[in-house]
């Protein structure tokens, strides 16, 4: 039925674990050749529009000429150079920009690779600072049912129960508070409640603003956070924005903590911070945050340093992708895209099984009352000339900006066909 599949992929596949993945049952995966703009390009041939811009990461779309440019010229200068008593201009320039685009004074910049390292990193940080300042006890976080903050350990010791498999862990991964995200008096008043017993012994609340991504794109209103904010002052703790979906335009702000105007102490970034090109990450603290790190004590640095961090060829990717949203254009392409999934999708409130359609910015999303299909599914979208993978109970679109209409007519085509029930 299928073409003959390449020989790297026969050839390679025994060898290569996939993620998220049941080696034993899981379908093939699709083989790639290329990519351009919108588009995955098979190695059979066949191109089809990408709705998940590559783990939400390819915002300016693929094989952007400024970006790459930025990369090619990088490479012929310096490719890596380790951060440890050396400089290098992109990752400077890159930190005064970031700097500058951030509310506040989110003014201190961590690099790392990933976006989990980024959040352990501000785990870190965000003990440290009550280690530093001399209050004892402040050893565990307050985060969210519905949260998803990383892969790692100490992530997944925050991400909501199921997402980080809390049970399967239990006894291997300390146990964090996890609460209902305050979105009416009634969850503002136990997390109150939460705060009020235990609010001595939590050094950090840590929250995806706006929209909760990998847990099932979930949205909430920004008078949640800033009613985190309140309690977090009112007890004294930290508050940790996980800002490496959210931000770089997804919800139609730069950041959440810029146009939700709630302030963090520290912002962690990833995702599209590379223009969806190369691994990069930053943990962004606030300058209460990083005094509480300037001393004369040796003993009272951060002890962190990621081999590849601050790589230059990633930061001069960033840079340019910071370039490419200087001019503005991404404003009118998010805010198409939104126009564009709410009319093309709202068809699908009554499709069988579907509870919700719901759209922010870049973000697309029809929820369904069980989880779907996954394998089912994609295979049904390939078909229709489309890259779609759902997660969990819910099938959603965050495509790249610069996605045409005629391509994103194209995914929520498929989506009303292939959820469309007929
Ligand atoms: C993807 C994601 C992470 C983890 O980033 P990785 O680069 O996969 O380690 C953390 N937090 C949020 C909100 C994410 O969406």
């Amino acid at each position: 039925m299928s073409a003959p599949q390449p020989a790297w992929l026969t050839e390679g596949a025994p060898h290569v674990w996939r993620p998220y993945c049941q080696m034993k049952t899981a379908p093939a995966p699709l083989a790639v050749a290329r990519t351009q703009g919108a588009r995955l390009i098979l190695e059979d041939g066949r191109e089809l529009v990408d709705g998940i811009a590559s783990w939400w990461t390819a915002c300016h779309g693929y094989n952007h000429p400024h970006i790459r440019e930025a990369v090619e010229r990088q490479l012929s200068l310096a490719p890596h150079i380790m951060f440890g008593g050396l400089a290098h201009e992109p990752a400077y320039r890159l930190a005064a920009r970031l700097a500058a685009l951030l509310p506040g004074d989110l003014d201190h910049v961590f690099f790392a690779e990933s976006g989990s390292v980024s959040v352990e990193i501000a785990m870190k940080m965000a003990l440290q600072y009550w280690i530093n300042r001399g209050v004892a006890g402040r050893t565990r976080f307050l985060a969210f049912a519905g949260g998803y903050h990383g892969d790692t350990l100490a992530t997944m010791t925050v991400c909501d129960p199921d997402e980080g498999m809390h049970s399967l862990f239990a006894g291997v991964l300390p146990a964090q508070h996890i609460a209902a995200l305050p979105v009416d008096t009634a969850s503002e008043a136990a997390l109150d409640a939460l705060l009020a017993r235990k609010g001595s012994e939590i050094a950090a609340i840590v929250v995806e603003p706006r929209v909760q991504g990998a847990g099932g794109m979930l949205f909430h209103d920004d008078v949640v956070l800033a009613r985190l904010r309140k309690a977090a002052d009112a007890h004294g703790v930290l508050l940790i924005f996980d800002e490496i979906f959210t931000g770089f335009g997804r919800t139609g702000d730069l950041f959440v903590c810029q146009g939700s105007g709630v302030v963090p102490d520290i912002v962690t970034l990833s995702k599209s911070l590379t223009g969806g090109t190369l691994p990069l990450s930053a943990a962004i603290a606030s300058r209460r945050v990083f005094d509480a790190f300037w001393s004369d004590d040796a003993g009272a640095a951060l002890m962190h340093g990621p081999t590849y961090m601050g790589n230059p060829l990633a930061c001069a990717a960033a840079n340019a992708s910071l370039d490419l949203f200087e001019t503005g254009a991404w404003r009118a392409d998010v805010a198409r895209l939104e126009r564009g999934m709410a009319e093309g999708l709202a068809p699908l409130r009554d499709a069988p099984g579907v509870v919700d359609v719901r759209t922010l910015g870049a973000i697309g999303v029809v929820e369904f009352d069980t989880p779907v299909d996954i394998g089912g599914l994609c295979a049904r979208f390939v078909a229709e000339g489309v890259w779609i993978r759902p997660m969990g109970k819910v099938v959603y679109l965050t495509p790249p900006y610069i996605t045409s209409d005629v391509e994103l007519e194209r995914l929520t085509g498929a989506m009303r066909k292939v959820l469309g029930g007929g």
